[in-house]
């Protein structure tokens, strides 16, 4: 047999570790306030809190062109948005590599491939016809309204920029703001420490383009005022993607660090990016498992974005891989695979979070199969010596499906790949995806508990004022909350069992489509408007 009768006890002790019931849960969003208030009250804290300056969101009403440049995940974006007031908007983008190279060598050579990238994009606009007087290349309609009456002599009015860049920054200004670290891969040199804005602006300069950066937007904002525009409200932005990350409508009065500053003078309500990835650096109350010290070990930044490393795309993947490698080197014998390995399984993040989304829509994750499949007699244990035997014909089919994408994604030899096989990954990959999920719904729930509409266990909102019957809206962006099967239906179970079902139900969450364009045109707007 290829198998011991320990492997359902080997995997059975595994799962027991990734679990997380209720009072783990609520207690880990406990901690999470704590570190949210600290944050607010003073610099230098594991979660930044960081204000961002914008002191409110859009209503749907806002109009206008601009440039949006989005920095910070997998691809770098570079965009025109027209919004048009009427909560649409028109969107034109190009998708740009960011090689190995630009993310850790120089800033520089970063940045003037982000200036290159605009205006690559700017030139291939070619086919906007641009008015009479203007260089040809600038598209019409983000040059037209300022060119009213366009002379030979003088310069076409620099285009206004957004920047969205997805990487803590000490924000000094809408316009301004110096990178605190780096996450998600990145590491380039001479950036930290440095305003960001300046950094591109010198980099348009150099090349002498007509394009200002006035307004530096994270991604969360992005999503939070993009969601605004689209859906007349929004409390809440959150990413769930390469990494992650939440920002939310704070009163200025509870942001006790901003002393007796300007800002915090005006009062009202500002923006909060909270860099959520970094709950937990300093503490320990997650519960790690030896495969989330493995995985943040061999990472570039140890100890740092440990909230992160639990929950986003960019490391769901390398868990698994982690586990199951581990079941593949079991002793005394393997549980998965014969001990076998492939290059993807050996290769430090070489299995894709994208690839168990593949693997657990084979499974069929969709509410009709819930359903079939909580029909069907309880899973019968790996030990059972008549395993395969025991399979109902719909599981069959199933897993012979998670075993089709074990064979094409991971670089298996079919033989090499038993139902078993299948059912133990299936089983890995859902026990990693559940407990980021959960984990996704404390740092929903918390920020529900600290503006005041929602109690930790239930209850009604403690600020009836704030809006006791209405929705709650929560703009989400990111491949993971995107595609994932079940992350938001498990996110959810987990924000009823932190706030209860009646304020759960008036969560209304929805995907801030292209938010950190539309989300740094806002901005941009909101900064011209200042200036
Ligand atoms: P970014 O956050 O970089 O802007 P995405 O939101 O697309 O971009 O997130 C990319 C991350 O999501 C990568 O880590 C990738 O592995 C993961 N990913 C992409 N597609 C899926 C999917 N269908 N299911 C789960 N994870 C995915």
């Amino acid at each position: 047999a290829l198998y011991s009768d320990s492997a359902e006890a080997i995997l059975e002790d595994i799962e027991r570790q990734f679990h997380l019931d209720a009072d783990v849960l609520v207690s880990l969003t406990k901690a999470y306030l704590d570190e949210l208030a600290e944050g607010l009250g003073a610099y230098g804290n594991a979660l930044a809190m960081i204000p961002t300056f914008v002191t409110g969101v859009p209503d749907g009403t806002e109009t206008g062109t601009f440039l949006a440049l989005d920095l910070g995940g997998t691809n770098l974006r570079v965009c025109e948005v027209q919004l048009h007031g009427d909560q649409t908007f028109d969107l034109r983008q190009q998708k740009y590599k960011v090689s190995e190279e630009l993310k850790t060598g120089d800033a520089s050579a970063l940045f003037d491939y982000l200036a290159d990238s605009v205006d690559a994009f700017l030139t291939d606009s070619t086919t906007t016809a641009a008015p009479p007087g203007l260089p040809s290349g600038i598209p019409s309609s983000l040059s037209s309204p300022a060119i009213s009456s366009p002379s030979i002599d003088t310069d076409p009015p620099a285009l206004h920029l957004g920047l969205t860049f997805s990487f803590p920054v000490e924000q000094k200004a809408l316009d301004s703001g110096v990178l605190l670290t780096w996450t998600k891969g990145f590491s380039a040199k001479n950036a930290i420490g440095h305003d960001v804005v300046q950094l591109l602006q010198h980099a348009f300069d150099k090349k002498h383009m007509h394009v200002k950066c006035v307004a530096l937007v994270n991604d969360t904002v992005g999503a939070l005022l993009s969601r605004s525009y689209t859906a007349g409200g929004c409390i809440l932005g959150a990413i769930f993607g390469t990494g992650t990350n939440g920002a939310y409508v704070e009163d200025v009065a509870k942001i006790t660090k901003l002393g007796n500053s300007p800002a915090a003078a005006r009062g009202g309500q500002m923006i909060v990016n909270t860099e959520w990835g970094a709950f937990n650096n300093t503490r320990s109350h997650l519960p790690t498992t030896p495969f989330d010290n493995k995985l943040d070990r061999e990472s570039i930044n140890p100890r740092f974005q440990a909230f992160e490393k639990f929950i986003s795309g960019m490391y769901l993947g390398e868990i698994t891989r982690n586990v199951i490698l581990a079941l593949v080197d079991a002793a005394p014998q393997p549980v998965l695979f014969g001990g076998k390995a492939t290059d993807v399984i050996n290769k430090h993040y070489g299995l894709d979070s994208a690839v168990m989304s593949n693997i657990e829509e084979a499974w069929g994750a969709s509410d009709e199969l819930k359903a079939e499949s909580a029909k069907i007699a309880a899973p019968t244990s790996l030990s059972s010596p008549r395993w395969e035997s025991s399979l109902s014909p719909t599981e069959g089919v199933r897993l012979q499906r998670v075993r089709e994408v074990l064979v094409a994604k991971l670089g298996f030899a079919p033989a090499d790949v038993s139902l078993r096989d299948a059912a133990v990954v299936r089983r890995v990959v859902t026990m990693v995806a559940e407990r980021a999920a959960k984990l996704s719904g404390c740092a929903v729930a918390a920020t529900l508990v600290q503006i005041e509409r929602a109690v930790l266990g239930g209850g009604p909102s403690p600020s009836p004022r704030k809006g006791e019957d209405t929705k709650i809206g929560v703009g989400v962006d990111g491949s993971l909350i995107e595609f994932y099967p079940n992350y938001e239906r498990t996110l959810r179970e987990s924000l009823r069992l932190l706030v209860g079902e009646e304020v759960e139900r008036r969560v209304d969450i929805g995907m801030a489509k292209d938010g950190s364009g539309v989300g740094a045109a806002l901005c941009a707007l909101q900064a011209i408007k200042q200036e």
